[in-house]
């Protein structure tokens, strides 16, 4: 049995690894490459080859650094099944058809942009609305715990990951040996998900490492300075902007205020959730509690609906997002893109980065070269839409949100999961984080610690 390393080696995005076992490949996520543009581009359309010897596909969870290859690789001629569970399922129903929106939209706007340049040879979108329904068709979904065979004597189950919705870590079983793909760890006492579990004596664990050199706040203490935040932003009318990732960010974000508001934290301003994903996806938060947590669960039964309630407002059309632009007095306005590179986003921004009565609110990861990074930096300066603002409203930045496992919850889960493990194979990092995970893992598990490179294969 060998495992072949196609993507997020060394990296964080565009998941992907291949088992080549006696009955045939089978193929642990396929992912959109995530980076600089031309590279992104290069990576994402030219797949690694062997990919297209996958005989099934398991799919840990709907984030697109882990989904959005998947329409490729059915447009490339991939026929067989993508198991996955149920809420995942879901959630790529409007993800997958969302990422090949933008990649269309993209398209057509650049070929309209180069129209009368002769050099310009006219581009296809990475993939279309038709790519993402057949691949929509090819899946099949499990619960946690219930084992399946994807191909002939291997055997595989999820566990619940604790990530996002509907997030599994990936327990196969095959030719005597246990190999365990983590995808993406998340972690303790995050609302709305239960903590992750760990299949435990994997003789192989394929482990995530973003956070290999960093631990994140507690939750709690976010919550509570975004309650302060909102008090001291409305106290001088001013308006709150959060940028916030569609998927399971903004619903945490929307429950955490809920919360503030039920104990009077905040003032009962109006909050706008004006992004068309963030409120579909919503909808697929509802109808999945077999993945909700006690706390969410008692919280349902005491005063019903996390996402529903009286000053809340979702805002799915073009009208309903462009009359907030005129809109008087004080309100909370949730919206995408999360780095702030597209969608609705940029145009809050653009209309209240220019008060020192407004606060814009990071809760998310943002990457370098992105506007949101230059938002945590506070520079003075900023451009949106090509055009040079400046920037007098306060930024705050809560660290406090994410889903990923820091540091501790990493070891932790290398702990659980690898005792007697065989081999530990570190993916999904950046180099910084994975070095700082291995020098402490390889402290218990000596040279039985592999930071594999991009297209390493590895015989188990
Ligand atoms: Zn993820």
């Amino acid at each position: 049995m060998r495992i072949a390393f196609l993507g997020a080696a060394g990296t964080v995005t565009g998941s992907m690894f291949l088992l080549e076992t006696e009955s045939g490949n089978l193929l642990v996520d396929c992912g959109l490459y995530q980076g600089r543009r031309q590279e992104s581009e290069q990576r994402n359309r030219n797949l690694p080859s062997p990919i297209f010897t996958a005989d099934a596909v398991c799919l840990t969870h709907a984030h697109i650094d882990h989904s959005g290859s998947l329409p490729t690789l059915v447009k490339g001629g991939y026929e067989g099944p993508i198991f996955t569970t149920p809420a995942t399922g879901d959630l790529c129903g409007y993800m997958l058809r969302d990422a090949a929106h933008i990649q269309e939209y993209d398209t057509r706007w650049l070929n309209r942009k180069h129209a009368k340049d002769p050099d310009w040879e006219p581009i296809e979108p990475l993939y279309t609305q038709a790519d993402a329904l057949q691949t929509l068709k090819q899946f099949v979904t499990y619960h946690y715990w219930r084992p399946f065979e994807p191909l002939p004597g291997v055997r595989v189950v999820f566990a619940d990951a604790g990530h996002v919705l509907g997030s599994a870590c990936v327990l196969v079983e095959a030719e005597g040996k246990k190999i365990l793909f983590s995808g993406d760890i998340g972690r303790r006492n995050i609302p709305i998900l239960r903590d992750p579990e760990v299949p435990a004596n994997a003789d192989y664990v394929i482990m995530e490492s973003t956070y290999g050199n960093r631990e994140h706040g507690p939750i709690e203490e976010s919550r509570d300075e975004l309650g302060k935040i909102i008090r001291e932003t409305a106290a001088q009318g001013g308006k709150i902007i959060i940028p916030s990732f569609s998927l399971e960010r903004t619903q945490e974000v929307v429950y955490a205020l809920h919360k503030l508001l039920e104990k009077d934290q905040i003032p009962p301003i109006p909050i706008y959730v004006d992004s068309p994903l963030a409120i579909n996806l919503t909808q697929v938060f509802r109808s999945h509690p077999e993945c909700y947590d006690e706390d969410i669960l008692s919280w349902i039964a005491q005063h019903g609906d996390p996402w529903g309630f009286e000053s809340i407002r979702y805002t799915p059309s073009k009208e309903e997002s462009m009359a907030l632009n005129t809109a008087e007095g004080s309100m909370v306005i949730l919206s995408a893109s999360g780095m702030c590179e597209a969608g609705r986003i940029r145009h809050h921004l653009r209309n209240h980065i220019g008060s020192k009565k407004n606060t814009i609110v990071i809760v998310g990861f943002q990457a370098e070269h992105t506007l949101g990074r230059r938002l945590v930096e506070r520079r003075p300066q900023v451009k949106i839409f090509g055009v040079k603002q400046d920037r007098l409203a306060r930024v705050e930045v809560l660290n406090g949100f994410s889903a990923h496992a820091g540091r501790t919850g990493l070891l932790g889960y290398a702990r659980l999961a690898g005792e007697n493990a065989k081999q530990f194979f570190l993916v999904h990092g950046e180099p910084d984080a994975q070095k700082a995970l291995a020098e402490t893992l390889r402290e218990t598990h000596g040279d039985k610690v592999t930071i594999p490179a991009q297209g390493q294969i590895v015989t188990l």
